[in-house]
């Protein structure tokens, strides 16, 4: 079976793992504070906050800007359900915006039209690791005074303008699941430039405690201060010393995405029905994911039988994603449904996301293509 998605640990990688298990420190030791600093170099922001997984972060953001019930964020239809429960999490209220047919990427425009008295928030998604436009929403930010939130979970690595993701929002939150960029094993992190929203967002993933459990050590002390709800949601110094041993390798990993994307798009060119995701200008596109639409007038088949078909070739293709407002939480909790995102719902019924990871090779991607080709000739 050749997956959607795959990380890849080397030797190294596990090396720099058994060295911590040997090591006195096995969680708020010093390898979080290394990670976290690793990151700020790579995406050019002051701060960040290393959590025990993406979805985790997402609700340390919301937390962080002081949602609460009865404010509204606004999310793209287009996404992960985790871009919208967190904003439930804090009692908030997410509010779905339809996403530019082209690129499914959050549409500046349906933004704007969806903000009202209540809203305090947007949260951009960097969908298939192609960054939002960000020169857009931050002038619709600033106008109506909302906080920019990216989920960047799609994009470590890409470039918006020269400028890297990680610095292009207020909160910019990603996700070191083992089908992303990186990999920790579950891990997730906020970058910012606010110190009073990392300072927050320490605490809160710490129970709401003033200091951590090294700080007190440090000081020889045994006083503590539980001043919010916080919750557990620390990240361990194994899973950032992987964390760190993995960074290292996401510049030439994003360079083997673009190539893989490349040989992907040159192939579809020749194939009629098949059409990639459009790309905006100005940016670097960080491939999380390698998305197809299928033009089931064109190819006289069923998005549904090409996907079973690659399925039974041993290619796992995936879909990414059902709207998350069509999901019956969504539905029965907030009266969503079929006709709110209508491009969102159109494109769900059309896309296929293929395989796309840094170890899928030449070969392995030819007799993908080859075999998606036999299928709709
Ligand atoms: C992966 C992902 C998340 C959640 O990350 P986890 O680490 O799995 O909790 C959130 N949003 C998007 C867009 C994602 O792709």
């Amino acid at each position: 079976m050749i997956p959607y998605g795959k990380q890849f640990i080397g030797d190294e990688d596990i090396q720099a793992v058994v060295e911590v298990l040997h090591s006195d420190w096995l969680t708020t030791g010093p390898k979080v504070e290394e990670f976290e600093k690793a990151i700020t170099g790579y995406t050019g922001s002051q701060y960040a906050v290393a959590v025990s997984n993406g979805t985790a972060a997402l609700h340390c953001a919301m937390y962080a800007i002081g949602i609460k019930p009865g404010d509204e964020v606004i999310v793209p239809a287009m996404t992960f359900a985790a871009t919208a429960n967190c904003v439930v999490f804090q009692g908030g209220t997410p509010v779905f915006v339809d996403v530019l047919p082209d690129t499914l990427l959050i549409d500046p425009a349906e933004v704007e039209a969806k903000i009202s008295a209540r809203t305090k928030a947007v949260i951009a998604v960097d969908y298939a690791g192609q960054p939002c436009d960000y020169d857009s929403l931050r002038v619709i930010a600033d106008k109506h005074k909302l906080t920019l939130v990216a989920d960047a979970c799609h994009a470590l690595g890409a470039k918006y303008k020269e400028r890297p993701v990680g610095s292009l929002a207020d909160l910019n939150v990603f996700s070191f699941h083992p089908v992303k960029h990186i990999t920790t094993g579950e891990g997730g992190l906020i970058s910012t430039n606010n110190e009073s929203y990392a300072q927050r967002m320490r605490i809160f993933r710490s129970h709401g405690i003033t200091t951590d459990h090294r700080q007190r050590e440090v000081q020889g002390s045994w006083f503590y201060e539980m001043i919010d709800l916080g919750y557990n949601y620390r990240i361990t110094d194994f899973q950032c010393a992987l964390g760190i041993s993995q960074l290292r390798k996401l510049r030439k990993w994003i360079d083997r995405r673009q190539i893989i994307a490349h040989r992907y798009d040159e192939a579809f060119q020749k194939m009629a029905g098949i059409e990639p995701l459009g790309k905006i200008d100005h940016i670097s596109h960080a491939y999380h994911l390698y998305i197809i639409r299928i033009g089931e007038e064109v190819l006289k088949m069923k998005r549904q039988d090409i996907f079973t078909r690659l399925r039974g070739a041993g290619i796992g293709v995936n879909v990414h994603y059902i709207p998350v407002h069509l999901h019956p939480f969504y539905k029965n909790n907030f009266h969503t449904g079929l006709g709110l995102c209508p491009n969102a719902e159109a494109a769900h019924e059309q896309i296929i996301s293929m395989p796309m990871y840094p170890a899928l090779s030449n070969e392995e991607q030819d007799h993908v293509i080859d075999c998606l080709r036999k299928i709709v000739s």
